[in-house]
């Protein structure tokens, strides 16, 4: 099968997903949007009531402040991939649970490994706790991390900026370079790992299957 036909596939399965309670309240399941062949993809946390009733991702107002957003990386939505790290949305949009969150990963890493993108952009703190053990948002908002072969990028959500203006010139800062990142034609090459300070290679040594945060960002 190719990658486009069993992304579909994963699609037709989310769509009738069972697996977890959300799947009772919901009007549509979202399973993300984007062509099958990409440089970057985007994981946001989950849908809300706009994403729910169309069964897109980030088509409400925190949607619109994504478009501005990629509008300053110069990206369009046609040439990247949206999803979240849940496919129904929850009850008054409150935060995925742990047992939702285990019951949808399968989708997303099989969405991943079929589109294979060289740059994941998490929004907020659900999908980047997937990729980064511990990490705090506030002091790792606009880095580049190296993940196995992929570079994951820690962007604040959109909607964090609509609830703090203050963080959204951060945010048009952060995704202003991601062109750059993508401009390289190998993007890890040129990209060197940080030179940990002193007490990092300590807590490096300490914890092994921390990520590398590289110095572009
Ligand atoms: N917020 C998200 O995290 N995802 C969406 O699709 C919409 C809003």
């Amino acid at each position: 099968m190719s990658e486009t036909n069993r992304l579909n596939a994963i699609r037709e399965e989310i769509l009738h997903c069972q697996k977890c309670p959300l799947a009772k309240g919901r009007k549509h399941a979202v399973p993300g949007e984007g062509p099958s062949s990409v440089d970057i993809m985007f994981i946001g946390e989950g849908p809300g009531y706009h994403e729910d009733q169309q069964g897109k991702p980030f088509v409400g107002q925190a949607g619109m402040f994504l478009d501005e957003l990629l509008a300053a990386a110069d990206l369009k939505r046609e040439e990247v991939f949206i999803t979240n790290v849940i496919k129904c949305r929850p009850p008054n949009n409150r935060d995925p649970m742990p047992e939702e969150l285990a019951a949808c990963a399968h989708y997303l890493d099989e969405q991943i490994e079929l589109l294979d993108p060289k740059v994941i952009v998490t929004l907020g703190r659900f999908s980047m706790a997937k990729f980064i053990e511990n990490g705090k948002i506030s002091q790792i908002h606009g880095k580049a991390h190296q993940v196995g072969k992929r570079l994951i990028v820690t962007m604040y959500h959109p909607a964090a900026a609509l609830h703090q203006p203050a963080l959204k010139p951060a945010l048009l800062e952060d995704f202003s370079k991601l062109r750059l990142l993508l401009s390289k034609e190998e993007p890890f090459e040129p990209l060197v790992a940080a030179p940990a300070p002193e007490k990092k290679s300590v807590e490096k040594a300490e914890k092994p299957s921390l990520p590398e945060q590289l110095s572009l960002f």
